[in-house]
């Protein structure tokens, strides 16, 4: 076993090796690996569908990150489900079973809640926590006990699947590909340009009768009196917000800015 490795399995291992230790310490190590095994389930699963992203977000994204992009492409592919492949017989009835596993992966606390608490325990914390620290201690063998327990299964897990057929639009405001799942948009339902420089969000308006994609980008068009109209992300938007239009002009939008009637 490397120590440099981060293979999920081992880094699960040296989590619960950890935690049989007794000292506090150890308990801080312990919630670097189970932070990493965490990472490298995310990782592992995105490889399946690494080829749509740009390079230079493969070295930014965290899981929650990952995963937010496999719901757009691929709900299925962090879902837990059984999975079985069936014998075809000559009059194209089923037949029998020849493959059953079961899928299991991370779930939204895992990504969410559970990491960050972890990561919460690699950094000293300031004068004022310290005062409080081993209350925040108290029942960190327990959660990381039963973190271990969850994660086991998945680590064991030895398939993924890419079954989602993935089409893509062109980004209105960086014009860069954003794959999309073919089937299961729903109206509404929210996506976004998977450039972090750019982030353009996009709501799904219709879906025509032969699957046409009906969306529009979620911006605010602020004109500019050199007759440039600026799109403007709300996602960037914050209670003041500037920015600069092509022709150098400074513009400021202050909250609130925005006004929406339904
Ligand atoms: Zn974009
Ligand atoms: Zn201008």
């Amino acid at each position: 076993m490397s120590i440099y490795s981060f293979d999920k399995k081992e880094c699960l291992n040296r989590a619960e090796q950890l935690l049989y230790n007794a000292d506090v310490a150890s308990l801080r190590y312990a919630c670097l690996e189970l932070r990493q095994c965490i990472e490298a389930i995310a990782y592992e699963k995105f490889k399946t569908y690494q080829k749509y992203i740009l390079e230079k977000e493969l070295n930014t994204w965290q899981p929650k990150r990952v995963f937010d992009f496999l719901r757009q492409v691929d709900p299925l592919s962090i879902e837990d489900y059984k999975f079985k492949v069936y014998k075809q017989n000559d009059d194209e009835s089923l037949g029998e079973c020849i493959l059953e596993r079961d899928h299991v992966t991370l779930n939204k606390r895992h990504i969410g809640k559970d990491y960050n608490k972890l990561g919460s325990y690699l950094h000293t914390p300031t004068i004022k926590q310290q005062l409080n620290y081993s209350e925040k201690h108290k029942n960190l063998r327990e959660f990381l006990k039963t973190t271990i327990e969850e994660l086991r299964p998945l680590v064991d897990c030895c398939f993924d699947t890419n079954f989602g057929e993935v089409f893509t639009i062109e980004c209105e405001s960086c014009q860069k590909s954003i794959p999309l799942r073919k089937e299961g948009l729903a109206i509404k339902e929210k996506f976004s340009c998977l450039d972090s420089s750019c982030n353009m969000q996009y709501q799904v308006l219709d879906i025509s009768e032969d699957n046409e994609l009906i969306y529009e980008a979620l911006h605010l068009n602020v004109p500019c009196s050199c007759g440039e109209t600026n799109k403007i992300n709300i996602n960037d938007l914050e209670s003041l917000y500037v920015f600069n239009c092509t022709c150098g002009k400074k513009h400021f939008l202050k909250k609130d800015w925005f006004h929406n009637e339904q």
